[in-house]
């Protein structure tokens, strides 16, 4: 990664990263070296990106799955397609940029989570449930009362 303004080579930070529609990340990058900023659209690594699951096998990440488990979390639910397909991107986006290439199930799952939560409770719960495999519906209040105390 070069420099426009200085010409300096791989000195600089990324501030800002996003997905584009066709498969690059455009990057706000920032010279450490003249602080001039800049943008990149960077490929994303055709190395793809592995999830490990519980019984430790490894399979290619699939963003079809999430979206379906997505879908049926969100069923009738004030979340639109669009907001699933970004929840999607924007977790793919943040494991490109973390640079690795593999994640457990769990990391995704909280990944998924995390966003979901920020949208629609209700679909987070739901999601929730399956993900996690609730043993009992004691285990499964006990997470609706934390998410309602953590509202006050
Ligand atoms: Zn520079």
């Amino acid at each position: 990664m070069k420099c426009p303004s200085c010409g300096c080579i791989d000195n600089s930070k990324v501030v800002d990263s996003r997905p584009t529609e066709d498969y690059s990340i455009r990057r706000r990058r920032e010279c450490l070296e003249c602080h001039k900023r800049f943008t990149t659209y960077e490929i994303i690594d055709e190395v793809p990106i592995s999830v490990i699951k519980k019984n430790k096998t490894k399979e290619i990440f699939d963003p079809n799955k999430i979206i379906s488990g997505l879908r049926r979390a969100c069923y009738k639910r004030p979340v639109s397609e669009v907001q699933i397909a970004g929840i999607v991107s924007e977790i793919e986006a943040d494991i490109s940029n973390s640079l690795k290439r593999e994640v457990t199930s769990a990391e995704l799952g909280n990944m998924v989570m995390a966003k979901l939560k920020e949208i629609d409770e209700v679909s987070y719960v739901r999601f929730a449930s399956v993900y996690r495999e609730f043993k009992d519906v004691e285990t499964f209040l006990r997470e609706l009362k934390m998410l309602t105390e953590n509202k006050q």
